[in-house]
C-alpha cells in the first residue's frame, strides 16, 4: 500500500497543484492521498469525483495533524520524505521496495523542520529545486515501475482506448464516445 501525505495545503494557491498531486498520485500506483495544512473540502470533492469517473480503488482524506498520521504510518511501513536536500532517490526506492507500506511526503512552501528527523528516508530527486508533483511522479516511477500505468482500475465509469489520434472513450453507459 502506497499512501501520499501532502503536507502545507493552502485552500487559494495550492488547489491546482494538490489536485494534481492526486492525479499522479493514482495514476502512479498510490492507493490513497493525505491532505494537510488548509481543511479543502474542493479538493476532497475532486479526488472523489475522478475516481468515479475514471475508477480506483483511491481515496483522499484531510488530517489536520500531519506528525500524528506520519507516527501512525510508521508502526506499520517506511516514510520517505521528498526533499531537494535528501539522499538520492534511487537508493531509496531500493530500499522502499523491501516494505510492503510506503508514505510518501511532499511538502508545499516550507516543510517543518520535524518532518526531516521523523521521516524514515529524505530522498531528493535530483539536487535542485523544482516541483512537487514531478517529484512524486519520478519516485512513484522507480518504485513502482510502469504496471500502475498500464494497470486496469476497477468501477471506471469512463476508460480511455489508446488511439493515436483523436479521443476514443468507453463509457459505461454509452458505450463508444469520442471525436
Ligand atoms: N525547499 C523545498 C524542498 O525542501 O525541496 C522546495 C519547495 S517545493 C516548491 C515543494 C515540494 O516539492 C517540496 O516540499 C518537495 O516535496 C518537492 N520537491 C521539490 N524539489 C524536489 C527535489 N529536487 N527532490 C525531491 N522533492 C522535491
Amino acid at each position: 500500500m502506497i499512501v501520499v501525505l501532502r503536507l502545507g495545503h493552502r485552500k487559494q494557491r495550492d488547489k491546482r497543484v494538490t489536485t494534481h498531486c492526486a492525479l499522479v498520485a493514482r495514476a502512479f500506483g498510490a492507493s490513497k492521498i493525505i491532505l494537510s495544512g488548509e481543511q479543502d473540502e474542493a479538493v476532497l470533492e475532486s479526488v472523489a469525483a475522478l475516481s468515479r469517473k475514471w475508477g480506483g480503488p483511491f481515496s483522499a482524506s484531510y488530517e489536520s495533524n500531519w506528525k500524528k498520521a506520519v507516527r501512525a504510518f510508521k508502526k506499520k511501513g517506511k516514510v520517505i520524505h521528498l526533499t531537494m536536500y535528501g539522499e538520492p532517490f534511487d537508493a531509496v526506492a531500493a530500499q522502499a521496495r523491501k516494505t510492503k507500506n510506503v508514505m510518501i511526503v511532499i511538502g508545499a512552501e516550507k516543510v517543518p523542520r520535524e518532518m526531516y528527523a521523523l521521516a524514515d528516508y529524505n530522498a531528493a530527486v535530483g539536487s535542485q529545486p523544482h516541483s512537487e508533483v514531478a517529484a512524486l511522479a519520478v519516485f512513484l516511477y522507480e518504485l513502482l515501475g510502469k504496471a500502475p500505468l498500464e494497470k486496469e482500475f476497477r468501477g471506471w465509469q469512463n476508460k480511455i482506448i489508446p488511439s493515436p489520434r483523436g479521443k476514443k472513450v468507453i463509457n459505461k453507459f454509452r458505450g463508444v464516445i469520442g471525436t
